[in-house]
């Protein structure tokens, strides 16, 4: 697998609105991208620090698994996505032979018009792990 940096890190929130001051008016950042992935079940805000980007997890419902996330007292950084340079179904594959809990067995739409798919956090050290190209 050949990872070149993280893409992005995904941070769960109870509400973007509620947060937004803080990262827009304190951190100076901007958001230049909202939107719903409706199979996710979350509302996202995207902001760049550099090359890497922050998203803001929403949920949409109680069903979301991010509301799930909430809930459990998660708070914060809900996931880590990295940038796949030589695809994501090859490395889901590398991942499946190494005995990598996967999430996603193939690839899948993510937010921001990436390829995504996860792998389960009992196989990644407690870091819930997105594997994302363009
Ligand atoms: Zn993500």
């Amino acid at each position: 697998m050949k990872i070149s940096r993280i893409e992005h890190l995904g941070i769960a929130v109870q509400s973007i609105e509620e947060v937004l001051p803080y990262f827009r008016d304190v951190l100076g950042l901007e958001v230049y991208k909202t939107e719903t992935v409706e199979d996710q079940k979350v509302k996202t805000a995207f902001l760049k620090v550099g090359e890497v980007k922050l998203e803001l997890l929403e949920p949409t419902c109680p069903e979301s698994t991010v509301q799930k996330f909430l809930d459990n007292g998660g708070k914060g950084v809900h996931h880590v996505a990295f940038k796949v340079e030589d695809g994501v179904s090859e490395a889901l594959a590398l991942c499946d032979s190494k005995g990598i809990r996967l999430i996603d067995k193939a690839p899948r739409n993510g937010a921001d018009g990436l390829h995504i798919a996860f792998l389960h956090p009992k196989s990644t050290c407690g870091i819930l792990t997105e594997l994302c190209e363009e």
